[in-house]
């Protein structure tokens, strides 16, 4: 799914019981500058939404390098589909989770405002 051109509340969820909602997406009048995208991080270890079109993507709380999705890295099926979309694209295959570091984290958009 694409969603750089929409916004839309995201709940992650993970077996473990991990569950997080957060806005994803962007705004209309800001769809140049803003896509709200899930993103790990490498400092805090945890779930942190950023900025996916800031050249520099930092953790809003430890200021550390995120890895944002749709990084194959974070997710457990590695779907290829050529070379990486300009937009994020919510992954479809179990991901990370950053609370049990297992791969059975799914995103799941709960409402769209477009
Ligand atoms: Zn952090
Ligand atoms: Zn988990």
């Amino acid at each position: 799914m694409r969603f750089a051109a929409m916004g839309s509340i995201i709940k992650a969820l993970c077996s473990c019981g991990f569950e997080t909602e957060f806005f994803g997406g962007s705004l209309r009048s800001d769809q140049q500058s803003v896509c709200m995208a899930p993103a790990l991080c490498a400092g805090c270890g945890n779930l942190q939404t950023v900025n996916y079109l800031e050249k520099d993507c930092h953790c809003p709380v430890c200021r550390a390098t995120v890895v944002f999705y749709n990084d194959p890295a974070l997710q457990a099926e590695q779907v290829s589909s050529g070379p990486q979309p300009e937009d994020f694209v919510l992954p479809r295959s179990a991901c990370l989770c950053p609370s049990c570091g297992c791969f059975s984290l799914h995103f799941e958009p709960l409402s769209c405002c477009e």
